[in-house]
C-alpha cells in the first residue's frame, strides 16, 4: 500500500493551539483523513513508538516530550502519502523547513517540531496500527 501515511500532531503544537491550522493545512493538500483521535502517551508507549531512536543522544528527551501531553495521531491517505507528507511538514528543524510547510509555520526547534510523519509505506503501516485497530481504519 503506497496511499496512506500516519502523522502525530505533537504536544507543543496541541498546547499551542495549532490543531486546526495543522489539520486545515492537511485538508488543503488534499490528504483524506482515514483515522484520528487525541491521545495522551505514556512514556512507555512513547518510548516503544520511537524505539529505532534508543540509540540517539536526544531519545530520553524526545520521549519526555511526547508524553508531556495531548497529541493527535491521524492515519492520512493520498497517493504518494509518504513522500507528500514528508514535503508538506518540511526539515525536521524548522531553521531548514522550506517556506509554506508545516514545520516553517508551526515548529519551533529540532525537538519540538510540530508533527511527525512516516519515513516509509512500511513504516506507515506499523505506526498506524500501533494507535488504531483495522475497526478504527476507514
Ligand atoms: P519524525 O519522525 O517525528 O517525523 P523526522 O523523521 O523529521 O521526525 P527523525 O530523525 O525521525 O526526524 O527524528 C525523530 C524526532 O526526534 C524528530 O522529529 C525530533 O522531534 C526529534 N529529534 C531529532 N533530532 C533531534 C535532535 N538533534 N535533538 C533533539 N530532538 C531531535
Ligand atoms: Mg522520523
Amino acid at each position: 500500500m503506497n496511499n496512506r501515511t500516519f502523522t502525530m500532531i505533537k504536544p507543543d503544537a496541541t498546547e499551542k493551539g495549532y490543531t486546526g491550522g495543522i489539520l486545515k493545512m492537511i485538508n488543503d493538500a488534499g490528504f483524506r483523513i482515514a483515522a484520528m483521535k487525541m491521545v495522551h502517551l505514556s512514556e512507555k508507549k512513547a518510548g516503544e513508538f520511537y524505539a529505532v531512536h534508543k540509540e540517539r543522544p536526544f531519545y530520553g528527551e524526545l520521549v519526555e516530550f511526547m508524553s508531556r501531553g495531548p497529541i493527535t495521531a491521524a492515519i492520512l491517505e493520498k497517493d504518494n502519502a509518504v513522500e507528500d507528507f514528508r514535503k508538506l511538514i518540511g526539515a525536521t528543524n524548522p531553521k531548514d523547513a522550506a517556506e509554506g510547510t508545516i514545520r516553517k509555520l508551526y515548529a519551533a526547534s529540532i525537538g519540538e517540531n510540530a508533527v511527525h510523519g512516516s519515513d516509509s509505506d512500511e513504516n506507515a503501516a506499523i505506526e498506524g496500527d500501533f494507535f488504531f485497530s483495522k475497526l478504527e481504519q476507514f
